[in-house]
């Protein structure tokens, strides 16, 4: 059999398990997969642990270890070095543990599943957390016109900025994203969990918006796709189909294998609902 798992803190609502053993049911694996909460201090050492076990193939990460994980793996994947954060692991033949973030792949597909055409777009990408570093380079290379940055911290979107230095990524000031004009929002950032926006969004934001996605997913539409709904938007999306393909992108590496991934996506809505 063979072992994977899901290291974070808080670990206990995580649908990774589930979604795991949905794709191994379709793909013929024998797995398991569990959560581990790792200690605040301590991700490292329970990975590592994890990771020498004889039927260990990989495990994913999730807040708030991407960073720890980046570090501990061997980084050849470009999104995660953009990120520089790690959301799946995996044993090499090598004698190595390699590193990936499959985030950003994770929402491209989930967008175009959803008909979302991203190609000369301008997108709105609001914060500048774990999630928004990993999704920035394989937004760019779905070949939006420009990907823009906004966050609480202003500094802090100016930091990633600065360290990933791409043309056509650029940062703007809350109090300005009205001039941005974008055609797809994305809210990376934690504010749908605490029911809160993560900015104003009023008319003159939304002029030109096509698509609002919210990287949170909860029972029902979060505050920020009911707002923007109510303003006129009418495709706002949430994270489920994101969690699903990122899991799927992940699965893929470690098995090699390409799991269906709509069914899942609608079975969990089921059971999130
Ligand atoms: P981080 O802790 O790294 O970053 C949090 C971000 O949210 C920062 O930009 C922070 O701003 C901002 N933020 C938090 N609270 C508020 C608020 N009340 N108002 C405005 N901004 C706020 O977290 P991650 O980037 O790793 O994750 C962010 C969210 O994305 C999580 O809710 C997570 O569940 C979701 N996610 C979903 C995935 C999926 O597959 N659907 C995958 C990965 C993440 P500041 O810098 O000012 O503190």
């Amino acid at each position: 059999m063979k072992k994977f798992a899901v290291f974070g803190n808080p670990i206990a609502q995580s649908l990774s398990p589930t979604i795991h053993q949905m794709f191994a049911q379709q793909c013929n694996e024998d797995i398991s997969y569990e959560k581990i909460l790792a200690p605040e201090e301590g991700f490292v050492e329970a990975a590592t642990r994890f990771l020498a076990q004889p039927d260990a193939i990989g495990c994913n990460v999730t807040m708030p270890f991407k960073l720890d994980a980046y570090h501990l793996a061997q980084v050849d994947d470009q999104a995660a070095k953009d990120a520089k954060a790690v959301n799946t692991l995996m044993n090499h033949e090598d004698g190595t543990i390699k590193g990936f973030n499959t985030d950003g792949v994770g929402l491209v597909n989930d967008l175009l599943n959803n008909g979302v055409a991203l190609k000369n777009k301008r997108v709105l990408l609001i914060g500048a957390g774990g999630a928004a570093r990993g999704v920035i380079s394989p937004l760019l290379e779905a070949g939006v016109a420009s990907l823009i940055m906004t966050n609480r911290t202003i500094a802090r979107a100016e930091q990633v900025a600065n360290e990933t230095n791409h043309t056509r990524l650029s940062v703007v000031s809350l109090d300005n994203i009205a001039s941005v004009k974008p055609h797809v929002i994305i809210n990376s950032t934690a504010a749908s969990l605490h029911n809160e926006l993560p900015c104003r969004i009023d008319a003159k934001v939304l002029e030109d918006c096509e698509v609002v996605y919210d990287m949170v997913y909860k029972n029902s539409p979060t505050l920020f796709m009911r707002e923007a709904k109510a303003r006129g938007v009418n495709q706002c999306l949430d994270g489920l189909g994101m969690l699903v393909e990122q899991a799927a992108s992940a699965f893929q590496i470690w098995t090699g294998k390409t799991p269906r991934t709509q069914t899942v996506v609608s079975e969990l809505r089921a059971i999130v609902s």
